[in-house]
């Protein structure tokens, strides 16, 4: 199975707080986009890595001088919702391929075998994502009250990497457009198709670093 890799960096990450875009900011001497891409290029049957940057971040993306043992594409700037992204890396990749991952940039501490794991279980099925049973009681609200109460046991955190075939993924994007539905991860686009989305148990070490306390935390995590 052979796997491309659409990294997300195009997320202004305003809930940080930093100058530099999110996947810019530097977790121990290094970029969180960096981090990723080094990870993923290091799983067996990933060929190919998009990155998918901000618009306008093209000079802080060639200082990185990422080097890396596969391919990597040169950067796509991505769009306003993070679906936009998606649209705009798939576009990128040739013809041939058959997988795709999808996986967020700020979750630069995942690891080679949870990403080997989630593509082993979307060639099974065409479709798998890494996610995390929920810690906490989970509740719906609206206008400040509670709505409802899930079950716990039923609920869990949805990670990335998720792995599509990519006509899957296609279809799913289509489908989303033409309906005018934003969604928040890829798979929830899938799911709409009616597909089954299998789901693999991720660590809580693959956490989206989104403010500061994240990435203080996933700086302790590294150490
Ligand atoms: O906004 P959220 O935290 O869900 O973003 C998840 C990932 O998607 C981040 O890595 C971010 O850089 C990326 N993203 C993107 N394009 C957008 C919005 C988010 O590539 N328009």
């Amino acid at each position: 199975m052979q796997v491309a890799v659409l990294v997300l960096a195009a997320g202004r990450g305003e809930r940080l707080g930093s100058r530099v875009p999110k996947a810019f900011v530097e977790l121990g001497g290094k970029s969180l986009v960096e981090r990723s891409l080094e990870t993923l290029s290091r799983v067996p049957g990933v060929n190919r890595l998009v990155p998918v940057i901000p618009p306008g971040s093209e000079e802080l993306w060639a200082a990185l001088g990422v080097s890396v043992p596969v391919t990597l594409a040169d950067p796509v700037c991505g769009g306003p919702e993070r679906q936009d992204s998606v649209r705009l890396g798939l576009a990128q990749l040739p013809a041939d391929t058959e997988w795709v991952a999808v996986h967020d940039a700020a979750r630069c501490l995942v690891s080679e075998a949870e990403v080997e794991a989630v593509s082993r279980a979307a060639e099974e099925t065409g479709a798998a994502i890494l996610a995390r049973p929920s810690a906490d009681t989970l509740k719906i609200v609206r206008s400040d009250a509670v709505e409802s109460t899930p079950e716990r046991s039923a609920c869990w955190v949805a990670q990335t990497p998720q792995v599509f075939r990519v006509e899957v993924l296609r279809e799913a994007l289509d489908k989303a457009e033409a309906e005018g539905f934003v969604g928040t991860d890829d798979a929830q686009l899938v799911e709409r198709l009616g597909v089954r989305v299998r789901v693999v148990p991720g660590s809580a070490r693959n956490l989206k670093i989104t403010t500061a306390d994240d990435l203080r935390i996933a700086a302790a995590l590294l150490r």
